[in-house]
């Protein structure tokens, strides 16, 4: 069993030791509880589980904590796939939920056809299926707003699992870039910030128009389902998005359990574990 989860990037602004140390204790916290829920879950419940607990976390870009768009109000985007049955499903610029993830969920457990929704529509749906309203700001976020302080990456969160049966799956959420045009959609629930198949998983963060430009996520996966090692299809994703001076991380797993991680500039929060080695951003 392999597991990998990202907390976007460190912001210019903000890289206090003490911001270090809490993503550090969080992203260690969270993959631990969650490598421990893999055991008796799915990838994909597992994805499920621990971009619940990064969303969760004010810390981070996502769910609790996300910026907040150019007209004051926080969208979010999330998407869950299954590399097994290659199945994607999302919610974009979703309004009032704790969780974007969990709504991603359920468009794909419910079996429906349309299992990418957007703004309204996405609130409704979530709405109806018990979803409450929920403000996911907090008075960081909006003070951060209010004096114009651009995070640009502060924190989108990620995760990809390989679980006891080999099946792959990934989760991504994002609060998107913070002063956005309302309307902008973010790379995080398309197949360039987040994608899997039987053979590969991939989770991105950084400028979500760099990472759709470039097709990140989806082209490391097709060129490991082709026979390029993780690393090569990693490396040569990321000198792609060097010629369009692209900024993004990414964090993957193949079938064979090999890990990988990169990032184009420094520096990505990201834990890595496999039940005994613990490998932590530093
Ligand atoms: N990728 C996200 C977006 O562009 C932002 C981030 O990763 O921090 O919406």
């Amino acid at each position: 069993m392999k597991l990998l989860i990202h907390g976007g990037f460190f912001s210019e602004s903000d890289q206090s030791s003490e911001t270090k140390l809490a993503k550090q204790s969080a992203l260690r916290t969270i993959i631990t509880k969650a490598y421990a829920y893999l055991e008796s879950h799915s990838a994909v419940q597992t994805c499920t589980y621990a971009v619940s607990l990064l969303e969760d976390d004010p810390l981070f870009n996502a769910g609790i904590g996300s910026q907040i768009q150019h007209d004051g109000v926080i969208r979010m985007s999330a998407a869950l796939m299954d590399g097994t049955t290659q199945k994607m499903s999302g919610v974009i610029n979703i309004e009032e939920v704790k969780n974007p993830i969990q709504v991603a969920q359920k468009l794909m457990e419910q079996g429906v056809e349309d299992r990418i929704l957007s703004g309204p529509g996405a609130k409704l749906y979530a709405e109806k299926l018990g979803f409450e309203n929920f403000s996911t700001e907090t008075p960081q976020r909006r003070a951060e707003f209010e004096e114009n302080k651009r995070n640009e990456g502060k924190g989108t969160v990620g995760c990809v699992a390989l679980d006891q049966e080999g099946r792959l799956a990934v989760a991504t959420s994002t609060g998107g870039k913070g002063f956005e045009i309302p309307g902008r959609v973010s790379d995080s629930a398309t197949v360039a910030g987040n994608f899997s198949n039987e053979w590969c998983a991939v989770s991105c963060t950084g400028v979500g128009e760099d990472i759709v430009s470039n097709g990140t996520a989806c082209k490391i996966v097709t060129r490991v389902t082709d026979g390029q090692s993780l690393k090569s299809a990693f490396e040569k994703t990321f000198d792609e998005l060097k010629t369009i001076n692209g900024f993004a991380g990414a964090i993957g797993v193949d079938a064979k359990g090999n890990t990988f991680h990169l990032d184009s500039h420094p520096s990505m929060v990201y834990a890595a574990y496999d039940g005994e080695t613990l490998d932590l951003f530093n």
